[in-house]
């Protein structure tokens, strides 16, 4: 479970909310058994249940581990707002493969009508989906979920990156082929001992991209890239983006 600094005590960890709600009513923990606790920063434990309500689980820390559930490289997935329920299959999944944040905007050709009178539910939403990734994932943190961009601002913003990748079936490719050599390229320019990188991964709407946009990212300094011959769901073609990263990272 993900607690805040404030719950994570020396001695005792304090769930409350929908934590204690999900290990008493969902997982029928009682006292004895064990969790895993981390507040998201810098510190995770092992904690064995000492009372257990509903609405408050107590538990004492019985060990402290590693804060090692997280990969090396920090991969950005920069997701076009996809129709339905998509995003939300983006971001657990994401956060399953391991992605550190997730940063969805909007593009000319995206599907979806974009309201954001409903943008601090929605973000509310994602987050928690993010949150129960992370702790189903055993990560170490949990992914960041951005409020909706602009294109305008999504080229704006990447700009912070190391290496930003703009994935363009037009490209074609073979793979993730296309997405290796433009990391093994930026290692070969700043040399082997980079080791953490950041990157932004961007992918398009079900619509595609247009040309348009696609020069733009090029100009703003993103490298273009093919996932391969075979056309990719957009939702798929972010995992297939993360995964190929991560096992690049060697992780
Ligand atoms: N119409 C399908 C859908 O409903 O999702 C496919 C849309 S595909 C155009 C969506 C996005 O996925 C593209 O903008 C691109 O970013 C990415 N993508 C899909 N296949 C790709 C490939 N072979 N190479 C690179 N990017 C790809």
């Amino acid at each position: 479970y993900f607690v805040t600094p404030a719950q994570l005590g020396d001695n005792e960890v304090i769930l409350s909310g929908d934590d204690a709600h999900h290990a008493v009513r969902v997982m029928r923990m009682e006292p004895g058994d064990e969790i895993i606790v981390s507040d998201g920063e810098a510190r995770a434990a092992k904690a064995v249940i000492r009372a257990a309500a509903p609405d408050r689980v107590e538990a004492d820390i019985a060990a402290w581990l590693p804060m090692d559930g997280e990969p090396l490289w920090a991969v950005t997935i920069a997701q076009s707002l996809p129709k339905g329920d998509k995003m939300e299959l983006v971001i657990q999944k994401g956060t399953e493969i391991g992605a550190a944040a997730f940063l969805p905007f909007q593009s000319e050709r995206m599907i979806v009508q974009y309201d954001n009178k409903k943008e601090a539910k929605r973000l509310e939403r994602w987050s928690k989906i993010a949150k129960e990734a992370a702790e189903q994932a055993h990560r170490s943190r949990i992914p960041t979920v951005e409020p909706v961009k602009t294109w305008r601002q999504l080229i704006a913003a990447a700009a912070a990156y190391d290496l930003v990748l703009f994935c363009y079936e037009k490209e074609g490719g073979s793979g993730g082929a296309g997405l290796r050599d433009a990391v093994r390229d930026y290692r070969s320019r700043e040399g082997s001992h980079v080791e953490q990188l950041r990157l932004l991964l961007i992918v398009g709407p079900e619509g595609g991209f247009t040309e348009r946009e696609a020069a733009e990212a090029e100009n703003a300094g993103a490298v273009v890239v093919g996932l391969g011959k075979r056309i990719l769901r957009t939702e798929t073609a972010a995992m297939v983006g993360l995964a190929c990263l991560m096992y690049e990272s060697g992780e």
